[in-house]
């Protein structure tokens, strides 16, 4: 039997005596606002067994942790089509690069980049009644947890300083892989990404990738094919171009934000947040990343 709770309060107090705990994003100028001491670490197994330390209940911005869920509705409504207008490949580029849409004809890399995460924010768009609404009630099913809400006030500062992902919609739209309006659907892009959640809260919203598509309370989502090809994205893509380190190093599929987020995974197993808000250069949460090599390194479990 691992005991999570004394592997997890080992992590913590490592991060909290570490001198370096890396860089706040401030070009969302909200998110600059955060404590760059806040540090939280929650798991939660298969069986729905909770280990905590830290800052796990607090909420903050999850940012691009948002894409795997998006990408998640629009699969279970649209399907393999999806696959017509955006691509599988790691982009081995930082997440809002926009040389490579020119090159491969306004076809994204993959989903978990800006680019690719607009083009599927234009098909919920385009297919949800009510977007924002009816997004934010998918979360709050599959987590089970009414109180997840958007963040107005980071939603509003992303689109006041958001010119790199006007750009990328601009761009989209001249190859004709954006059918909606460019305002509306970054509207959605940023409301999404303004998504404020706290560890435990992320556990719960991502069981499903660890349970085959099936949510806490036993409910099928998405289908095991669709969950197989979501983790592998998040392998492969999830840490923008610090992928191939993540894998390296941790072994899990999982996403990060610029909010200095980050969920992993281990199939049938467990689920797994941190949150600590100083990036790397990469853009990925310095020491949510160090936290999660030591947790498997401690209990010696990977996906390999
Ligand atoms: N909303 C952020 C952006 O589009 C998300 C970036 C991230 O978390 O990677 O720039």
């Amino acid at each position: 039997m691992i005991d999570y709770s004394k592997i997890l309060n080992t992590i913590h107090h490592e991060a909290t005596t570490s001198k370096d705990r890396g860089e706040i994003a401030t070009y969302i100028p909200e998110l600059s606002k955060v404590d760059v001491t806040k540090f939280g670490i929650h798991l939660m197994d298969i069986h729905k067994n909770e280990f905590s330390s830290g800052n796990a209940k607090e909420k903050f911005s999850i940012q691009s942790i948002s894409k795997v869920l998006s990408l998640s509705q629009a699969l279970s409504i649209i399907g393999e089509d999806l696959w017509k207008r955006i691509d599988v490949e790691p982009s081995g580029d930082p997440f809002n690069h926009l040389s490579l849409l020119e090159l491969e004809n306004g076809i994204p890399r993959n989903p978990l980049i800006n680019a690719g995460a607009i083009v599927v924010a234009d098909i919920l768009v385009s297919k949800l009644k009510n977007p924002k609404e009816d997004f934010l009630t998918f979360i709050q099913d599959i987590s089970g947890d009414k109180s997840i809400n958007f963040d107005s006030k980071v939603a509003q500062s992303e689109k006041q300083t958001g010119f790199n992902n006007y750009a990328a919609a601009n761009l989209l739209k001249s190859y004709g892989n954006l059918h909606n309006d460019v305002d509306t659907v970054l509207d959605f892009y940023f409301h999404q990404c303004s998504l404020s959640m706290s560890c435990a809260q992320l556990t719960k919203v991502f069981y499903i990738y660890m349970n085959r598509g099936k949510c806490m309370q036993n409910k099928t989502y998405l289908t095991t094919s669709q969950v197989k090809r979501i983790n592998a994205l998040m392998l492969t893509c999830g840490f923008y171009d610090e992928a191939g380190e993540f894998a390296f190093e941790v072994g899990l599929p999982g996403k990060s934000g610029v909010g200095g987020g980050i969920v992993a995974l281990l199939p049938n197993n467990y689920c797994v947040a941190t949150w600590s808000p100083g990036l790397n250069k990469k853009g990925n949460s310095k020491l949510g990343m160090l936290a999660l090599e030591r947790l498997t390194t401690a209990t010696q479990q990977s996906i390999f």
